[in-house]
């Protein structure tokens, strides 16, 4: 099928070094379409069906630039989402891998080399603007011919795949199952999101290796799953901190850290660590690279001294995509390596080597922030509200509520010195950015705090408490609303919960939702689905509790992939000979 579809592309104009969009949501014929992009040399690009439609027509705009050749993979479902420039031209998925053998069957195909582009990923830009990382095949090879000897799959081994495929570490749960025998079982978006149904399909496909961000381990270790012994847990997105290190490698088989930038390929080191664990690191660089902790002046640090990370080797990727500037800021000529054209990346993380050879990861040097494995650069948030036509200054943070609770806070300057209602501020903010981005709470300030030579003095931005909210207020009213509220008030630590709030408004998140979720159920006997608790005001979600009383939601059963003759050709173009080591 693989071969197919992509014979059917080509028919299509398809060609090596073309950019494909992929507008679908996850399953079984969304992989064998990035198969397909692969098997025609062209190189994907994620356009998640989540994201607001300006941010969607930016990604298109800037990754497509002036070309003609605009490809996109959509499906009917989604059709209505499209960017309108897209639609006349988006080919759709069920027909492409529609099972009559087409016209097309013989045409020629090219497959991708080395120095092709594979993907190209966009992530937060501190200007305002997203930036598109463009990763080459064999940057993709040999991340997985690297993990594939690490992590030791076979054929025994089901991998549940959890990711969206606009976050690269998706890269490892489709592709490396395929590169070694092993099942990929790809769990949805909502069962994804759901701690108890995630549990179950943990239980159901047999799954043997989990790969997740510190906040989706959380949010299942919190919602009372017991963890299966025959499990692998891989973790990484953002910092692990030592006591969710524990419990999860309590609960499962082996416990691995993973860590790295899109820019030098889904991940660049790895750990183990062990049940009774003591600290986390990040780590040594997995095969084929090579990390750096330098100084200002780029100069190597000795071990133990704290600096910036450098990452070199054949990961890193070939750059922001139409972006030279940038890329010259971030990747420059590799001072240490014998190999012609080598490079590094500059990661932006503090870091420390250990006398062991392991890398500590010790926090940023600028204002990305990480927030449930999201990368998040604040001044894009920022950038995003001073579009408001009365906001003249604006700065975000992000601020720790309890633990595994961190929540994006926004001041803003308004031109008249009026406070703007935050309804009006939070959709502005939607309108740009997607909803991991959008503020939980606003408050207004005069002037922004600024140090002598003008720059945000972030440190002395006041404290918010737990929310900045001024929405008309509504009261809970009957046994239900009440008891509905003061779930909410104990979860999301607020004062007050009114009728027409809506938790995602209250500063809920998807930790929190789970949180809620559970105590509702044992409270109410309904399971509420998170994304109903999140969107529906408190008196609706009351309502649709006192209606689905006493029924339960089946979940469907998991798409899933083996490896099989029809992948095979596909797969040994993509995963050929593994990369030398250096
Ligand atoms: P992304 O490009 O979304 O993969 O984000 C990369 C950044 O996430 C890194 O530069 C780190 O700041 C952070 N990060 C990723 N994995 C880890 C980890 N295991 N421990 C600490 N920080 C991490």
């Amino acid at each position: 099928r693989v071969e197919l579809a992509a014979r059917e592309l080509s028919g299509l104009g398809v060609r090596r070094g073309d950019l494909v969009g992929l507008f679908v949501e996850r399953s079984h014929s969304m992989l064998i379409a990035l198969l397909a992009i692969s098997a025609c040399g062209a190189a994907y690009l994620p356009l998640d069906p989540a994201l607001p439609k300006e941010r969607l027509e930016y990604i298109v705009g800037d990754a497509f630039g002036d070309s003609p050749r605009r490809f996109v993979i959509s499906q009917a479902s989604l059709q209505e989402r499209l960017p309108a420039d897209l639609c006349a031209g988006a080919i759709d998925l069920s027909w492409l891998l529609g099972t009559l053998p087409r016209a097309n069957e013989h045409s020629a195909l090219e497959p991708a080399r080395g120095n092709d582009a594979a993907y190209v990923i966009y992530t937060s830009g501190s200007t305002g603007r997203p930036k598109g990382v463009e990763v080459t095949q064999s940057n993709l090879i040999n991340f997985l011919v690297s993990m594939r000897a690490r992590l030791g799959l076979s054929r025994q081994d089901v991998l549940l795949a959890v990711t969206t495929l606009s976050f690269d570490i998706a890269g490892l749960e489709l592709y490396l199952p395929l590169c070694t025998g092993a099942t990929v079982a790809i769990a949805t978006r909502e069962e994804s999101s759901d701690a108890a149904t995630l549990a179950g399909l943990l239980a159901r496909s047999n799954a043997t290796f989990l790969q997740a961000t510190p906040a989706t381990w959380r949010m299942l270790i919190e919602s009372g799953w017991q963890g299966a012994d025959a499990l692998v847990a891989l973790c990484g997105g953002e910092a692990l901190p030592l006591d969710l290190a524990r419990d999860i490698a309590g609960r499962t088989k082996q416990l691995f850290n993973l860590y790295g930038p899109t820019e030098t390929t889904i991940w660049s080191s790895i750990d183990r660590l062990p049940r009774e664990a003591r600290e986390v690191t990040i780590g040594r660089p997995i095969c084929n690279t090579r990390m750096y902790v330098l100084g200002p002046q780029r100069e190597l640090l000795p071990l133990g001294a704290t600096g910036e990370l450098w990452i070199g080797g054949l990961g890193v990727a070939r750059g922001y995509l139409r972006r030279p500037e940038l890329t010259a800021q971030r990747f420059i000529e590799d001072p240490f390596a014998q190999r012609a054209g080598a490079r590094l990346y500059r990661t932006g993380d503090l870091a420390r080597r250990r006398a062991d050879g392991r890398i500590e990861y010790l926090g940023r040097i600028d204002d990305q922030v990480k927030l449930r494995g999201f990368r998040i650069e604040l001044g894009e948030i920022e950038a995003a509200l001073r579009t408001h036509p009365a906001v003249t200054d604006s700065a975000v943070e992000l601020c720790e509520f309890g633990v595994g609770d961190q929540r994006l806070v926004a001041w803003y300057v308004a031109a008249d010195g009026h406070a703007i209602d935050d309804l009006e501020l939070r959709e502005c903010v939607a309108r740009q950015l997607p909803e991991y981005m959008l503020p939980s709470a606003f408050a207004r300030l005069d002037a922004l705090p600024r140090t002598p030579n003008g720059k945000l003095d972030r440190k002395a931005l006041p404290s918010v408490g737990a929310a900045a909210r001024q929405a008309l207020f509504v009261a809970p009213q009957g046994e239900l609303e009440l008891g509905v509220a003061q779930i909410w008030r104990d979860v999301l630590q607020v004062e007050k919960v009114g009728a027409r709030d809506r938790f995602f408004d209250l500063g809920g998140h998807s930790l929190l939702a789970m949180r809620a979720i559970t105590r509702l159920e044992a409270r109410f006997g309904v399971r509420v689905p998170a994304r109903d608790l999140m969107l529906q005001n408190l008196s609706q979600l009351a309502q649709a509790i006192s209606e689905r009383h006493a029924q339960t939601r089946e979940p469907a059963p998991p798409a899933e992939a083996r490896k099989g003759s029809g992948l095979l050709g596909a797969l040994r173009g993509l995963f050929g000979k593994p990369p030398p080591e250096a």
